[in-house]
């Protein structure tokens, strides 16, 4: 703990710990803020030391370099939650830091639907928001009311769906933060309407067999890229004929060429090169740019 900061720092904290590729460098500081007050207390501490800030959930959908990165990686980690029942319909609020599936699947056994389609997406309901994860016929944004931000490091504002530019794989809290503190997810609210918890719950069971008969085994974070306009990325990945190639332990997968698996021992650089020689060997075969999904720190 630093005397200064009511918050544990961890220095040169491997971020392989923390995320779900497993793979990544030393942040020269590592936290995990679990209140406003104390992610507000990091930023300001950030800046007093002219550190760069970072703001993560779970590192689901993260690469983060060998090399590491010189500054502040915060996962906020609050959790707590609020349902607000009106007859037929409810709201959840609740805090960025809470598992998006863990949260889906305790809805729908409430009787409680809007989210079950999450049933199975890794991450936290922060990660969700920036990056309006979905699945499954649903996404964030089509059930998110608002999203509660902290600016700049010290500024709490409310920000309804409608500010959040709001696109596939995208929004405007993925593009801000270029300069200075990035904005972060301190929570969510959603909207949900009752159901039958059986239903519910046999769609959730459908979801989870679906996923796990679809996802390859082993550490990776999900689709490295988004699927280009009426096309999917992993098709035209398989149809380079780069299925199953590999450099060091890392290894497109031979079950879904969207997916890089570490399997074992990969390092950032190993994934870095697969991803370049996808979107070089998809560009000079199909003419099609492939944009990433995942976030490269
Ligand atoms: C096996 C597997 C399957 C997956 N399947 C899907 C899928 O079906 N659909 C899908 O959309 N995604 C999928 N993903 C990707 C991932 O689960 C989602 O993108 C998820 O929403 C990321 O959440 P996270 O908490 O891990 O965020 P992180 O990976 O930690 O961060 C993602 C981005 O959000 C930012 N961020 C995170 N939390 C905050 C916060 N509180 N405040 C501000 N910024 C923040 C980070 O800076 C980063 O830019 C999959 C991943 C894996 C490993």
């Amino acid at each position: 703990m630093n005397k200064s900061l009511p918050i544990a720092l961890r220095p040169n904290e491997p971020m392989s710990r923390h995320t779900s590729w497993r793979v990544g460098g030393p942040a020269q500081y590592y936290a995990e803020p679990t209140t406003p007050d104390e992610a507000m207390v990091l930023a300001a501490w950030a800046m007093t030391h002219r550190l760069p800030l970072i703001w993560v959930g779970r590192g689901t959908n993260l690469l983060v370099r060998d090399e590491g990165f010189a500054g502040v990686i915060a996962s906020y980690r609050g959790q707590r939650w609020a349902l607000h029942e009106h007859g037929e319909t409810a709201e959840l609020w609740v805090e960025a830091g809470t598992s998006m599936a863990g949260t889906a699947r305790r809805l729908a056994a409430m009787g409680w639907a809007g989210l079950e389609w999450a049933e199975g997406l890794p991450g936290a309901i922060g990660g969700a928001i920036v990056g309006n994860a979905g699945c499954y016929g649903g996404d964030t944004a089509s059930v998110l009311i608002d999203a509660e931000l902290l600016l700049n490091g010290s500024e709490r504002v409310v920000w309804p769906v409608t500010e959040l530019g709001y696109a596939y794989r995208e929004s405007i809290l993925k593009r801000r933060g270029a300069d200075g503190v990035p904005p972060l997810v301190l929570a969510g609210r959603f909207r949900l309407h009752r159901a039958d918890p059986n239903v519910l719950m046999a769609r959730i069971g459908a979801i989870a067999a679906e996923r796990k008969r679809k996802t390859p085994a082993g550490s990776s974070c999900g689709s490295v890229f988004k699927n280009p306009p009426g096309d999917s990325a992993g098709r035209l990945i398989e149809a380079a004929g780069l299925k199953g190639t590999r450099v060091g332990d890392a290894e497109i997968s031979p079950i879904h060429a969207n997916y890089i698996v570490n399997r074992g021992q990969a390092r950032a650089a190993d994934i870095l090169t697969l991803i370049e020689l996808a979107r070089t060997t998809v560009a000079e075969r199909f003419g099609v740019t492939l944009q990433l999904e995942v976030r490269v720190i």
